[in-house]
């Protein structure tokens, strides 16, 4: 048991599950609790890639060529079952423990534990309300008004055009109301400034589309209630390569204070694309900046648990602007970058002469 993963061990003295449950013989709590977990056990470290494991690869008696984990054998009387993983190891698997190398180590919910959870109705909306539920308690991420993205949203404001005296109306991105003046002011507009009420038909939020549904549908997902077309596509594509990067929190928070609406469920990958279309090149930088360090300290920015962006980041930004290499830089090399390129040793030789 790694000591940091304590503080996600159960809060509750919710039981354990008994076996007589309604399916399959198990007892299934359905929704965001399973397994004599308290939820935000789903926000600890690590726990996204195993959910995303087990979502990639789900249980399924219909297994065909070891596409899936192999359900060998199912003991509802233990509530238990036997399963088939990596290079042909048996597991013997319940909602509080799974015999495999991970669970032993960890004490968390396995890859396995969370296929059997999904197997028995657990669906990635269950894990992200966990998730989100945890993520805004600790006042990271504003809790989405709608849907999962990170709280920016776009808002109709009025003010005074100081050049006419006339009152304007602008649109702005901003987090909540008190940061749209703070936007309308950003822009020019004068006091008094007003936000207009949120119209949510504004907010350019369409629909999951039928091309998503077929897909959802293809690789067996749910989506949730609230799902919009941003969201469907960023789970999509997340099951498209298998990606289980864990979510980039600290990533997220530079975007979010950047007024950067995207969802929550975007991986790091969506993201740096993202970042690279819609910020400043100054911005970019002070971006590549905080990577190198990272990077250098053997972390990366998905891994950053708070914005990793900082005065001597920007510093960077500014010294090197109208640098050659800096037209060079790519996504991808973004969150992972390239050790001896030019922009790599730029980055890394003011890093150290301005080091703390
Ligand atoms: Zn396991």
């Amino acid at each position: 048991m790694l000591d940091f993963l304590r503080k996600f061990l159960p809060k509750t003295d919710r039981p354990a599950p008994s076996a007589a449950g309604a399916r399959g013989g198990f007892n299934y709590s359905g929704g965001p609790l399973f397994g004599p977990w308290d939820p935000s056990v789903h926000a600890a470290p690590g726990q996204y890639a195993r959910f995303g494991r087990a979502a990639a690869r789900p249980l399924s008696v219909f297994s065909k060529g070891g596409e899936r984990t192999k359900v060998l054998d199912c003991d509802a009387k233990a509530g238990a079952v036997k399963v088939q993983g990596r290079l042909d190891r048996v597991y013997t698997v319940s909602l509080d423990r799974c015999t495999c190398p991970d669970f032993q180590e960890r004490g968390l919910p396995c890859k396995h534990i969370y296929a059997l959870a999904a197997f028995l109705g657990y669906t990635p909306a269950d894990y992200w309300a966990s998730w989100l539920d945890v993520a805004c308690a600790d006042g990271v991420i504003p809790r989405p008004a709608s849907g999962y993205s990170n709280g920016v949203f776009r808002y109709d404001v009025r003010g005074v055009n100081p050049e006419t005296g006339r009152k304007n109306k602008r649109t702005v991105s901003a987090c909540g109301e008190e940061d749209a003046v703070a936007a309308a002011r950003e822009i020019g507009l004068a006091d008094p400034v007003e936000v207009l009420p949120l119209d949510m038909a504004a907010q350019n939020m369409h629909p999951v589309s039928e091309r998503q549904k077929a897909f959802a549908a293809e690789y067996q997902v749910t989506f949730a209630p609230d799902f919009d077309e941003k969201d469907a596509g960023a789970v999509l594509s997340r099951y498209d390569r298998e990606d289980a990067t864990g979510i980039p929190v600290g990533l997220l928070q530079f975007v979010t204070g950047k007024r950067l609406r995207v969802s929550l469920l975007s991986s790091a990958w969506d993201l740096s694309f993202l970042l690279f279309e819609k910020l400043s090149p100054r911005d970019v930088l002070a971006l590549y900046a905080a990577s190198v360090r990272l990077f250098d300290a053997g972390s990366s920015l998905v891994d950053a648990p708070t914005d990793p962006v900082d005065a001597v980041c920007y510093a960077f930004s500014d010294a090197s602007a109208g640098a050659e290499w800096a037209s060079e830089l790519s996504p991808r090399e973004l969150l992972q970058p390239v050790k001896g390129s030019p922009a790599y040793r730029a980055a890394r030789s003011f890093l150290r002469s301005h080091a703390g």
